[in-house]
């Protein structure tokens, strides 16, 4: 930090101090920090491009050429001459799970996505090796099509023969199955007796013994006899998201589903005893997974939201999951049935996991409560019960002004469309995969080639729909970075070039369009469009100056951009540990 003062901020003092110097201060006020000689892309289509801003009490009081902004230089003034480098607001993630991706990369046994079971075991012996004494190893995670494409008899035994009786328990990809040996099945009580819970199944083999696969809300059920992370460990944790967030030019985050024990009482103890949020946080109060024919508890919802507002962390949000997932686990809800399995046949066409009739209720009852919606509906079903739902809100209250999302929304039908402007609904497209990969090609093997019709952004923005965007991390995407989802909205293709070929390449939005998603979007994701997402007079000064002008590289590159310096509020972040971003 010592460092990049001495390097980038000059300080400016005035030399005479006389009456006229007097006035010309009374004129404008005189600036903590001038950003100068840079091309800013704002995001605001009055002024797209402009070259400096001046930052008073955390907030844009200038935004122009550089002459005009050198008339904000003062005493004290920091100046940061930009030397010609791209800058933009600071991005909006609008749909991530940042407190389960950094307790991920920080206490889980990890394995990449395409691991096959020898690389799994490997991974498994490295963890139990460096922690012999743990009684649990918990990590991931295995690919959707893991066990189809590798033949595995049991589960259960392939892991005990690795770990022995340590408990294990292993995430898939997407977050809602999991794999347990024989010791974690043991100490969750689940056995040969063990009914399916409604909304999930256990795996078993011939003779009806669980063989370590649990789907769903029997995945939920299992979980629970794993240990918790302490409140410790989850403030370290949710330091690491800062530093992320930082390192990859975020500055606003929307928690897709905040458990209260585990992210609200951290963020809000971050937020208060800690130094402070360094990112504007929305987090979606997490409410029941699985099947549900009684309306929310909202009285429930509003003790947690006012119990953990604080300054950076707004709690006026609330999840609520309509379905799963349309891989070879068939748990997203279908308008037209899947491929053909065994265990589903022909005319299976997933659970929805709420009635619309109880559906509506809620939606109805939290609208009229000040409370934004987000509904997990990865089905183009559950999209549409969704959409129904808002549309019942909206006959019931009027329009809020709350604009509710429909999640993943990765399948919509043509029909519906529409609708999403029309009801004032936005589409919160995430997971960040809007290019081939192996998991589009799961989806496919599910659903047929209508898998490869996936997330339509250009329709929905050509009928004038919100959109807006997240990684879903740690779900799907390997890590926080948001800069190859910005690529691949504009390519199609996959940003890291590992998978050939495009995926539906008419859905290609322009990098105008995929920048706007991911920071003005993203704050009125957030309920904070008037505060910040772009670069304008009395916004909040969150900066970001990248290593590329996004404009002038090929679109292939923009995924690999690197953010040098990130600023929160007029302050600039430190963002890696003995790493400063680089003064030129
Ligand atoms: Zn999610």
């Amino acid at each position: 930090m010592r460092k990049i003062i001495l390097l980038v901020l000059i300080p400016v003092f005035l030399a005479a101090c006389g009456p006229d110097s007097q006035e010309t201060t009374k004129q404008v006020e005189v600036a903590d920090t001038l950003l100068t000689n840079g091309k800013i892309y704002t995001v605001n289509p009055q002024q797209p491009w402009t070259e400096a801003v001046a930052i008073k009490d955390g907030k844009y009081s200038y935004v122009g050429d550089s002459v005009g902004a050198a008339t904000y230089v003062g005493e004290g003034t920091q100046i940061v001459d930009l030397q010609g480098k791209m800058a933009m607001p600071g991005i909006n993630d609008a749909h991530v799970h940042p407190v389960m991706g950094a307790v991920r990369s920080l206490y889980h046994c990890q394995f990449p996505i395409q691991s096959n079971p020898d690389e799994v075991a490997h991974a498994l012996r490295g963890c139990v090796e460096k922690n012999p004494d743990s009684q649990w190893i918990i990590g991931g995670q295995w690919g959707s099509a893991f066990f189809e494409q590798y033949e595995i008899e049991s589960p259960r035994a392939w892991l005990d023969a690795i770990t022995g009786d340590i408990a294990v328990v292993l995430n898939d990809d997407s977050y809602h199955n999991t794999w347990f040996n024989s010791k974690a099945l043991e100490l969750a009580g689940i056995s040969h007796s063990t009914l399916d819970p409604e909304g999930g199944s256990i795996g078993r083999d011939a003779d009806g013994v669980p063989n370590g696969l649990l789907f769903e809300t029997a995945s939920r059920m299992g979980g629970k006899a794993v240990p918790d992370w302490s409140a410790e460990q989850y403030v370290a944790a949710v330091k690491e998201v800062l530093r992320m967030a930082a390192a990859f030019g975020i500055t606003g985050i929307k928690d897709a589903g905040a458990y209260e024990s585990a992210a609200m009482v951290a963020y809000h103890d971050v937020d208060n005893n800690h130094g402070g949020l360094s990112v504007h946080l929305a987090a979606s109060i997490r409410t029941q997974y699985g099947h549900r024919t009684e309306p929310l508890d909202v009285s429930e919802l509003e003790r947690i939201r006012d119990r953990y507002a604080s300054n950076h962390l707004a709690t006026n949000f609330v999840k609520i999951f309509l379905d799963g997932v349309p891989t070879p686990a068939r748990t997203a809800a279908m308008l037209d049935p899947y491929l053909h399995d065994d265990v589903h046949g022909d005319q299976f066409t997933g659970n929805l996991h709420v009635p619309l009739e109880t559906l509506a209720k809620d939606l109805i009852a939290l609208d009229a409560n000040g409370f934004t919606v987000k509904m997990h509906a990865a089905g183009d079903r559950s999209v549409r019960v969704g959409l129904d739902a808002i549309e019942a809100a909206r006959e019931a209250n009027g329009f809020s002004g709350l604009r509710h999302e429909l999640a993943h929304a990765g399948y919509i039908h043509p029909d519906d469309v529409p609708r999403f402007a029309a009801l004032d609904a936005v589409a919160d497209i995430s997971p960040i995969l809007w290019h081939p990969s192996p998991i589009i090609g799961a989806i496919v093997s599910a659903l047929g080639r209508r898998g490869e019709l996936y997330f339509p952004v250009r329709d929905l923005l050509d009928s004038n729909a919100l959109v807006v965007a997240g990684t879903d991390w740690p779900a799907v995407t390997p890590s926080a970075n948001p800069w190859g989802g910005i690529e691949a909205l504009v390519s199609r293709r996959d940003p890291t070039g590992v998978t050939e070929g495009q995926l539906w390449a008419e859905q290609a939005v322009t990098l105008e369009e995929a920048l706007r998603i991911y920071t003005l979007n993203g704050a009125l994701a957030l309920r904070l469009g008037e505060v910040t997402g772009s670069v304008e007079v009395g916004k909040s000064a969150d900066f970001i100056v990248l290593d590329r002008n996004l404009f002038e590289v090929p679109i292939d590159d923009v995924g690999e951009t690197e953010v040098t310096m990130t600023f929160f509020e007029g302050r600039l972040l430190e963002s890696r540990e003995g790493e400063v971003p680089a003064a030129q």
